[in-house]
């Protein structure tokens, strides 16, 4: 009995020694590249039958929202989602104001494919929406819209099963509560749910306990403004002091934070429906807002600066925990093709864009981005106090334009760290964003060969 025992203890030990030789030595001879395990790659990130909500808040410039590095408490709500999820550094409006680059949001394309450049202008009905697609694909598709262009009567309504428009401007509390109803009644549908929210957008007048919040020390009167007042700015008819000026981007901030607190309530409301572990949720703006850093204020949709092309683009997947940041340049035209990609990593892509998946997963790639207007600056400010009567009137009428009318445009494309401007009067503004990001020093004429190549790109996009 004893001599089995021992013969047993034996062949245990040989046992031992050859695993623990084959782990030290044979298996640390094998190539690296036989992986038994899946491959990190993009099909690692999916959530097939996700619901998915796109959130657009209008006119938010990323270096605003905490998350983006901002100082002020604008966005704590926004920033606690944020450590959730994948935050691009680096994204990119494909327009400067809202009609086009809610074109390139919704559809995956440039503007200037579907001719949606001016204000007047329409989607058009061979423009296929990615709610059209959803739609067709079982979900239950919904839509929350504070008007301004992003309407049933200028084509944004395609694909939507159910299309509301809301007429205030000042909409956070009533597009996140009327959100959240729809949520309650429907969480059991798999749906799209879009959202465009308007507050952040001029005229800024937020509520008090916003304002205190951002601006506690101000000693002076100006508690909002409206569109006269800063068309007035802008055409140098009123002068402020830098005091003033600063009070005016309190404001804007306060909006920003008073949209915030009524999203938190809406995030609540997801967590509370357990809707968080199966929804794609994407938050995104269609352009920032200038301050004065190149001439215009409290303003948008002519030029073609960071701190109007720079948007938030934040996205959480499902019941993933990944907090990453991202640096890739990307684009408003990505985010049709990453969606599908999620939801359907086999389904087909036709964009101008594509897939962000493999930016997840640390793919980098050096894609070029762009972004055009064909508004003008005197032509804007224009538009902008005789649409906001139009529009409040209900008289602004949107109409069909002629295809082949040739827009005079600015135009930038972005590749690296350069970025090219092409004016409306045909002059050009090259800056190195990594050495100069306040765009302040032209280096048009020294560097001739990245000339060159951005001219080629902006010429052909
Ligand atoms: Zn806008």
């Amino acid at each position: 009995m004893t001599n089995k025992l021992f013969v047993f203890i034996i062949i245990l030990f040989f046992i031992a020694v050859l695993f623990t030789a084959y782990h030290l030595f044979i298996q640390k001879e094998l190539p690296k590249d036989i992986n038994q395990n899946p491959p990190l790659g993009n099909q690692q990130i999916k959530c097939l039958d996700c619901n998915i909500i796109l959130i657009s808040v209008d006119t938010l410039r990323a270096d605003h929202v905490g998350t983006y590095g901002y100082l002020k408490p604008t966005t704590p709500n926004i920033d606690k989602f944020a450590n959730q999820a994948y935050v691009f550094e680096n994204a990119y409006a494909s327009s400067p104001w809202t009609l086009p680059s809610h074109t390139s949001m919704l559809t995956g394309f440039y503007p200037q494919k579907f001719h949606a450049e001016l204000p007047t202008d329409i989607l058009p009905e061979n423009a296929l929406t990615i709610a059209e697609i959803l739609s067709e694909n079982g979900y239950k598709t919904v839509a929350f819209s504070t008007g301004a262009f992003i309407t049933r009567n200028q084509g944004f309504a395609q694909g939507f099963a159910t299309f509301n428009e809301l007429q205030n401007w000042q909409d956070a509390q009533e597009i996140s509560q009327k959100s959240i109803n729809w949520l309650n009644q429907n969480q059991k549908s798999k749906f799209f749910l879009f959202i465009h929210s308007f507050h952040t957008h001029d005229p800024y007048s937020p509520q008090d306990q916003f304002i205190k919040k951002i601006d506690s020390d101000y000693q002076g009167y100006l508690n909002s403004i409206n569109i006269s007042q800063i068309v007035d700015i802008n055409t140098s008819k009123t002068n402020l002091s830098e005091y003033e000026k600063r009070r005016i981007v309190s404001l804007y901030d306060a909006e920003i934070a008073e949209l915030d607190n009524y999203f938190g309530q809406f995030f609540k409301t997801l967590e509370d429906l357990k809707l968080m572990e199966n929804t794609i949720i994407i938050i995104t703006s269609d352009h920032g807002e200038e301050f004065g850093e190149h001439g215009g204020f409290a303003i948008h949709s002519y030029s073609l600066y960071d701190e109007l092309l720079r948007i938030p683009l934040i996205i959480k997947i499902g019941d993933q925990l990944n907090h990453k940041r991202i640096q890739n340049l990307v684009s408003l035209v990505d985010i049709v093709p990453t969606i599908l990609n999620i939801i359907n990593p086999k389904s087909p892509i036709l964009s101008d864009g594509q897939s962000l998946v493999g930016t997840f997963n640390n793919e980098f790639n050096n894609k070029a981005v762009y972004s055009e207007t064909a508004s003008s600056k005197q032509y804007m400010l224009q538009v902008i106090e005789e649409g906001e009567n139009k529009i409040v009137k209900g008289t602004f009428q949107p109409k069909t334009r002629d295809n082949t009318q040739i827009l005079p445009k600015a135009k930038m494309v972005r590749e690296n760290n350069y970025k090219l401007i092409s004016n409306f009067n045909g002059s050009l503004e090259l800056y190195d964003l990594a050495n100069d990001p306040n765009e302040s020093n032209n280096l048009i004429n020294s560097l001739p060969q990245i000339k060159e190549n951005l001219i080629k790109k902006i010429n052909s996009y």
